[in-house]
């Protein structure tokens, strides 16, 4: 499936310093950054630099280090946000809305990271 990656959209213009944002982290292949309108009082959006549009997409056509760099950011994040359950966190949601049927309003792959609150049961 080809997928079109829109270079103007909001998380590209983040990625050039065009539109400001909090960072939490930043490493060569990723961004974590708060979410400027938080759903929890941890809310912070991890994004790729490359050109990705959604999960799969991402995990599709990215190179092993950005993938494996990626993830480590997610961990990094939980940790310095303090959710990470293993390490007397209370625990997090990672979510990632991909296309119209996910409801995705950003087309710049982003992983949502939700915590510090009860956040109850939510599969859909
Ligand atoms: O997953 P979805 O695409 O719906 O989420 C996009 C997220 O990007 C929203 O939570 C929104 O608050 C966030 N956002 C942001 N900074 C912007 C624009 C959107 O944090 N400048």
């Amino acid at each position: 499936m080809p997928y079109d990656y829109d270079p103007q959209n909001i998380f590209a213009r983040i990625l050039r310093g065009e539109i400001p944002n909090k960072t939490v982290l930043e490493t060569a292949h990723t961004l974590a950054f708060h979410d400027i309108r938080p759903q929890a009082p941890v809310h912070v959006l991890v994004i790729p630099k490359g050109p990705y549009v959604t999960y799969d997409h991402f995990a599709r056509d990215a190179s092993d280090a950005e993938i494996v760099d990626f993830h480590r950011v997610v961990a990094q994040v939980c940790a310095m946000t303090g959710v990470q359950p293993g390490e007397g966190g209370a625990g997090f949601r990672g979510i990632t809305n991909a296309g119209e049927a996910g409801v995705q309003e950003v087309p710049h792959f982003h992983m949502h990271i939700l915590g510090g609150r009860p956040l109850g049961r939510m599969l859909a």
